[in-house]
């Protein structure tokens, strides 16, 4: 068997297609034709008020951020359990990130522990739908609404979930995606912006054309067009837009395969994992999830780390995934010690990933759970 590697991104053929227009047309710059159209899927995919293509989700977080006004003196509730991505964009402004811990089950922030760590200063909670299986949403945003705190959804795993039938993306005042490599719709690089307060559209806009009113000036609502906010570069070329657009079309059959890929792992690794006090993915009932990551815990550190070198040896990668960003240089710089956060301490020793992509075949699928079911713990 030829080595199964960790992920694959997607390859759906009319990509080459729409991205070879894209070159034709000339038009190679953002906020063309393939824009609109990627936008205008996504919008209508997640019922999102609007949607704005980023060039990465980092670059989504820093104009949520922006947009929020965060400045030195803020601060911002945070899971330690994430990409250093979430918490750069809180720094970036000069705010000061609250690590707040995960639950045992969903891997998602402890919502019981959300008010204890709210004070004067607490502008917004920046959260994360953990492998794409919703937070506690009516909690948080009815604790969020009670302290006048805005809510962003870091969504770069939860794109297509639910939370009691309702969109992620769709449950905070913005949301961000990710269409990097590694997620289930990739672009090698990218990523949206997704707005639900319309109040806040208009300055996005902005904020993504370098602080300027570039998009109003070419919709013909304004006669000038000049330098009107703080912005960035963060409007992807058309190239990237087209791929985007393939993959979006495309995003029902990606789905359904990398959803039979998960319940089968599920299916097939439940009984040796009860066996052997391994815990699979935890599902609620009224959370639906994107198969975007299909995780085992281990009992400890070590017997993680015999796994993957097992696996290693049969020529399948598995991966760990976050180390807890409290105890990184950074985290330490910015005040995080051992134990300020111990389940994402814990959790973040004995996780370990399966491969989970869109190609993997039925033949490699069967040859990882049998490999990982013959691991002697
Ligand atoms: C992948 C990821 C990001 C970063 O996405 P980019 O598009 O690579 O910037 C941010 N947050 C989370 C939770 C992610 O998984």
């Amino acid at each position: 068997m030829a080595k199964i590697p960790f992920n694959k991104p997607a390859y759906i053929p009319e990509s080459e297609d729409y991205v070879s227009q894209a070159i034709k047309s000339g038009h190679l710059s953002g906020d063309g034709p393939f824009t609109k159209r990627g936008s205008a899927l996504l919008e209508s995919l997640t019922g999102a008020r609007k949607a704005l293509l980023t060039t990465s989700c980092t670059h989504a977080l820093e104009m949520a951020a922006i947009l929020l006004d965060l400045q030195p003196g803020d601060e911002v509730i945070v899971p330690s359990f994430t990409f250093v991505s979430t918490v750069n964009a809180i720094v970036l402004r000069g705010a000061k990130p609250i690590f707040i811990d995960i639950r045992p089950d969903t891997l998602n922030l402890d919502e019981t522990q959300l008010e204890g760590l709210i004070t004067p200063r607490t502008k917004a909670i920046f959260l994360v739908h953990y492998a794409g299986v919703s937070c506690e949403m009516d909690i948080i945003n009815q604790i969020a609404e009670k302290h006048q705190i805005r809510v962003v959804e870091d969504n770069a795993h939860g794109l297509f979930a639910k939370y009691r039938g309702k969109n992620l993306g769709t449950l905070g005042v913005m949301a961000t995606q990710s269409f990097h490599e590694t997620k289930n719709i990739s672009t090698g690089e990218g990523g949206a912006l997704l707005i639900n307060d319309p109040r806040l559209i208009e300055r996005a806009e902005i904020i993504r054309e370098k602080g300027t009113n570039r998009s109003r000036f070419f919709r013909g609502m304004v006669d000038k067009y000049t330098w009107v906010d703080i912005g960035s570069s963060y409007l992807p070329s058309e190239m990237i837009a087209a791929m985007l657009l393939a993959q979006l079309e495309a995003a029902q059959q990606i789905q359904t395969r990398r959803k039979q890929i998960w319940e089968t792992y599920f299916e097939e690794l439940s009984g040796w994992s009860t066996a052997n006090g391994i815990r699979l993915p935890f599902v609620p009932d009224y959370c639906e999830h994107p198969a975007h990551i299909f995780y085992l815990l281990m009992p400890n550190l070590e017997v993680r780390t015999r796994f993957i070198e097992w696996m290693g040896a049969h020529e399948i990668l598995s991966v760990f995934h976050y180390l807890p960003l409290h105890l990184s240089d950074m985290g330490v710089k910015l005040g995080g010690r051992p134990g300020d956060c111990p389940i994402t301490e814990d959790v973040s020793d004995r996780l370990v990933r399966l491969p989970l992509f869109f190609d993997l075949s039925d033949s490699q699928l069967a040859y990882v759970i049998e490999t990982a079911k013959s691991f002697k713990l």
